[in-house]
């Protein structure tokens, strides 16, 4: 008997509640070298994380299955904290400006942009006021974005949807890749999709950033209560640092148009504290997020 409430997260629930929720996971192997990993850690619900000995990817082994996380993860709960404001937040205006920005400036114009993961469709409807034909797809369409019917929409994993002969100038991945299955599968399948010359756009948090040091420091000293739970193991399956995700994307037949670790504008945050920062962590390659711009190999 489960003592969690069905409208309550399982993520950051104790370890005797994911251990009561989640039976029989499945072992994993390094996607890039076919190889099983080696654990290195053990977060505060029992997840173990482990680095691939050959190529470094770290990843969670074993893990929940698609099924289980579908079940328990990708449920109401995660829609609940779906924003469905039409307000943007400064942070979000900022983000999205950037990557439409570098999107534009790497194809030489606007075009039709697939967003995996697409959410509430906030990121596509402001595309689509900067003339971009939108479209989205996500595992589980938030009742929100379903009734908005801006733009076409599908649901399901991106590996099985069928899109005839609809082909993208721009593929989107914000902090998706993190969360799938199989992450090459995934580069793959969206390297098909796009047309000559298009650009696929990744986005995933940065553990090679200098605030995963400091929390993996203060992990290993038994420093934090609830230690390695900045990974956020259970709907995080992959962490990835600059060169793991080159080698992944570069194993794709894709290559690197682009790549920078930005640092987004807080609601409230002095344009000092921000240009401060800006500074530090832009230019070092060490803030909390790392963007990938790419295109076909050859
Ligand atoms: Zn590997």
């Amino acid at each position: 008997m489960s003592s969690r409430a069905p409208s309550q997260k399982l993520f950051g629930s104790d370890r005797s509640v994911i251990e009561a929720e989640i039976k029989n996971m499945e072992e994993v192997e390094c996607p890039v070298c076919g190889i099983a990993p080696k654990p290195f850690a053990v977060d505060y619900q029992g997840f173990q994380l482990c680095r691939c000995p050959q190529c470094d990817l770290q990843f969670l082994s074993p893990r929940p299955t698609f099924e289980q996380l579908s079940e328990k993860v990708y449920n109401e709960t995660y829609h609940a904290e779906t924003d469905t404001s039409e307000h943007l937040s400064e942070a979000s205006r900022y983000q999205f400006e950037r990557q439409y920005k570098m999107l534009e400036k790497l194809l030489g114009r606007t075009g039709q942009i697939l967003d995996v993961g697409c959410g509430n469709g906030t990121f596509l409807r402001y595309g689509q006021e900067r003339g971009w034909e939108a479209y989205g797809c996500d595992i589980s369409l938030s009742p929100y974005v379903r009734e908005s019917k801006s733009f076409p929409l599908r649901e399901g994993r991106l590996l099985e949807i069928d899109f005839g002969q609809t082909r993208f100038d721009a593929i989107r991945f914000n902090h998706v890749l993190e969360h799938t299955q199989n992450p090459l599968a995934e580069l793959v399948r969206s390297r098909e999709l796009l047309k000559p010359g298009g650009v696929i756009f990744i986005s995933v948090p940065n553990i090679g950033g200098i605030s995963t040091h400091l929390k993996n420091l203060q992990s290993r000293l038994h420093l934090k209560s609830r230690r390695w739970r900045h990974y956020a193991a259970l709907h995080h399956l992959w962490f990835f640092t600059p060169k793991t995700l080159r080698q992944l994307i570069e194993h794709s037949g894709l290559r690197v148009l682009h790549w920078e670790t930005p640092v987004f504008k807080k609601e409230g945050q002095s344009v000092l504290l921000e240009t401060v920062q800006r500074g530090l962590f832009e230019k070092s390659h060490t803030s909390s997020i790392l963007d990938f711009y790419c295109t076909f190999a050859n």
